[in-house]
């Protein structure tokens, strides 16, 4: 089967003044992920670096026009899905726990039918569609080899915990760790604007809850830490942006669904 060229591969939009959502159209949804650039004064900050299909880093540089101004990654979580394209960033930071992933990323393929039958299925279960043949539907360039795709080691340069801040010069933001989807799970909150950043600890979409390294109880505490924050806007791991009624509706769900609602 011969796929379609999508170039260029990055769709962008600016979100906010100083905020840019980057986005793979022709990944599948299920691993089609947010990357969010924050610019600032003294540096800029990536969070998350998506598939690793295409390369990102000119993209980056683009948007954010002066690409000698210092430049933070920030991984979310260290799913393929977040982190394909982290070895182009010379600055990365991630959460201790999962810094020996980043380091050395467990193996992926795009060929879908390597994904192990339980995974595929946990997906379709969560209310994602079932997978294509491949997780993409289109290449980036002619003579792209699928089967040669890998995701490169990309070691952290540094780790951060909650509570740490992150800063701009002329934005700060506070990291917060939201345990549950994954044990390392990073947020950031801008409380002056009442945004959040949240990785795939929540966004609008069926949540990936119970996987290798997820874990119910950490989720659920993390969704009621989520709820008492006074969140304007969400910007999550994956699909569009919402409110806080939104947020609110989700997180209420879940933790009826999970019985953690008291
Ligand atoms: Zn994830």
């Amino acid at each position: 089967m011969t796929l379609p060229i999508a170039d260029p591969w990055y769709d962008t939009c600016h979100i906010a003044p100083n905020i840019w959502l980057i986005t793979e159209p022709r990944v599948h949804p299920i691993f089609s992920a947010n990357m969010h650039l924050v610019t600032g004064r003294d540096a800029d900050l990536l969070i998350d670096s998506g598939m690793g299909i295409a390369p990102l880093r000119p993209v980056v540089d683009k948007l954010r026009g002066d690409a000698k101004k210092p430049l933070i990654l920030l991984s979310s979580h260290t799913h393929v899905d977040h982190i394909g394209a982290a070895h182009e960033f010379e600055t990365r930071l991630v959460h201790p726990v999962e810094a020996e992933e980043q380091a050395a990323p467990s193996p992926y393929s795009l060929v879908s039918a390597d994904i192990p039958a339980p995974l595929a299925a946990m997906f379709v279960e969560a209310g994602y569609a079932p997978l294509w043949e491949y997780l993409v539907d289109a290449v980036p360039y002619g003579g792209y080899d699928l089967a040669a795709y890998e995701i490169k080691p990309a070691p952290a340069t540094g780790t951060v915990e909650d509570g740490d801040i992150i800063d701009l010069g002329d934005w700060q933001a506070e990291v917060l760790h939201l345990p549950g989807h994954s044990p390392g799970q990073l947020g950031l909150w801008h409380g002056e604007s009442g945004t959040l950043f949240g990785g795939d600890a929540v966004y609008d979409g069926p949540l990936i809850y119970d996987g290798a390294g997820m874990s119910i109880d950490d989720y659920a505490a993390t969704l009621k830490r989520l709820r008492a924050l006074s969140v304007e806007v969400v910007h999550g791991g994956h699909d569009p942006a919402f409110g806080r009624a939104r947020l609110h509706e989700m997180i209420d769900d879940y933790l009826a669904l999970w019985g953690k609602s008291g």
